[in-house]
């Protein structure tokens, strides 16, 4: 790998913007080959003037002329459509890709990014949900370093031993601590939960994130996607991942080695932490964020999770259990239930029945291996027609919209 530059595939979402604002704090950033957006032309023009990369890459090649006007006289190159992520994510001028983009749209380009050698720097949980195996078994293969950037995975990674290898069973580990702030609706009842608003559930009390996510906190599922992300980063079976819930964000997880040690990474919930350590990595560079300050930061406080008020929790398990593309099945269910309860069409309550109505017909059937990428985006479309025919189902019915 000879590029020196740096790939931010989703910049104008909130981890992007997190990324550029670690480039602001340093004194030598990185130079920037490319920046991308889905369609939100105006913000990637407004960053693409200010950051200045070599190219501007829209996903939907509709909007290209749109950025070509908005960028015309600057000199920056202007492409689109999903193949040009893919080209942008595996050029030879590139060193890393950071995997920002939002959902299984991830999948492409950070498998270019990962067949072409890169340092991937991972946020985008969704593609390693659907596809862990393949993901860091291409890795292994191509020799392309794996830097997890999700706070959790970005903690037991920095907890693991230096010259650790994403994919690898990390060595004298007995089990892994993910902690969960439990959301917005950690003390709500399920009766209270079943009619809450996408404005509720986006308030999260500790992180700023995007719509997606947010939601997938609120429900818990993030942390049932953690799971299954932690199992193929970390090569742990999902028995030794356990899953804490921290109201207070400071302790982002944990190792828990055979000795009975227990590391933890600490810190503000800022993501500017975790990009800042997966983009400096292994030298340490400023992030910007504020110093943790212990005394201020309090209690800290653990209590298990309840599986019975989260199922999704519980479902994100079972698939893994399942193996196969179980989990390729819930991520896809997950991702349309969730676009239906921001869109007004399904009821908070309905996003796990949803995923598990799926699951269920999934298991009826025999599940594809999830080790050909052909396989997972066949399952990825089946369980998109499924959950989309369960929520138009039961639209009319509990639907608070
Ligand atoms: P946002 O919704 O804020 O941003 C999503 C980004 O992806 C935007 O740049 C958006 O472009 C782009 N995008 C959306 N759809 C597509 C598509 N179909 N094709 C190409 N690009 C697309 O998301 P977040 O930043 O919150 O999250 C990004 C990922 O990181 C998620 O997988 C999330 O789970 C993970 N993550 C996020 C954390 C956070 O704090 N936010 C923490 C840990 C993990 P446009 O602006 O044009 O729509
Ligand atoms: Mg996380």
């Amino acid at each position: 790998m000879s590029g020196t530059d740096l790939v931010i595939l989703g910049a104008t979402g909130s981890v992007g913007r997190s990324a550029l604002e670690v480039l602001d704090a340093q004194s030598a950033p990185q130079p920037l080959h490319a920046l991308t957006a889905h369609r939100d032309v105006a913000a990637l023009a407004e960053l693409c003037r200010r950051y200045r990369p070599r190219v501007a890459v829209v996903a939907d090649a509709t909007a290209i002329d749109a950025l070509r006007d908005a960028l015309s006289g600057t000199g920056i190159a202007v492409t689109g459509g999903t193949d040009a992520l893919a080209e942008v994510a595996a050029d030879a001028r590139v060193a890393s890709v950071l995997s920002a983009i939002v959902g299984a749209a991830g999948l492409l380009p950070t498998l270019s990014a990962v067949r072409a050698g890169k340092r991937v720097l991972v946020a985008n949980k969704e593609p390693l949900v659907m596809a862990g195996e393949l993901f860091l078994a291409e890795a292994l293969a191509s020799g392309a370093e794996i830097v997890p950037v999700d706070s959790e995975h970005n903690a037991i990674y920095q907890c693991l031993p230096a010259g650790y290898v994403c994919g690898r069973t990390p060595e004298g580990v007995e089990k892994l601590v993910l902690t969960a702030s439990g959301g917005p609706f950690r003390t709500w009842s399920t009766e209270a939960m079943r009619t809450a608003t996408p404005e509720q559930a986006v308030a999260h009390p500790n992180w700023q994130m995007g719509a997606k996510i947010s939601v997938d906190s609120a429900s818990m599922m993030n942390k049932g996607l953690e799971v299954i992300e932690a199992h193929w980063l970390f090569a742990m079976p999902h028995e030794a991942i356990e899953v804490v819930v921290h109201p207070q964000s400071v302790v982002h997880s944990l190792v828990a080695y055979r000795d009975g040690s227990l590391l933890a990474q600490l810190g503000a919930p800022d993501m500017k932490i975790p990009l800042a350590h997966a983009l400096g990595h292994p030298e340490r560079m400023p992030s910007g964020a504020r110093m943790l300050d212990l005394v201020a930061a309090g209690d800290l406080t653990f209590e298990p999770a309840d599986e019975t008020r989260f199922p999704c929790l519980g479902l994100a398990r079972a698939a893994i259990a399942q193996g196969a593309t179980a989990p390729t099945v819930l991520n896809a269910a997950n991702e349309v239930a969730v676009e239906a309860f921001l869109a007004g069409r399904l009821a908070f309550g309905q996003i796990s029945e949803v995923i598990a109505s799926v699951l269920d017909r999934a298991a009826g059937g025999t599940l594809p291996a999830a080790t050909e990428l052909d396989a997972v985006l066949r399952m990825d479309d089946w369980a998109r027609d499924n959950a989309r025919a369960a929520v138009s189902g039961s639209k009319g019915t509990t639907c608070q919209a």
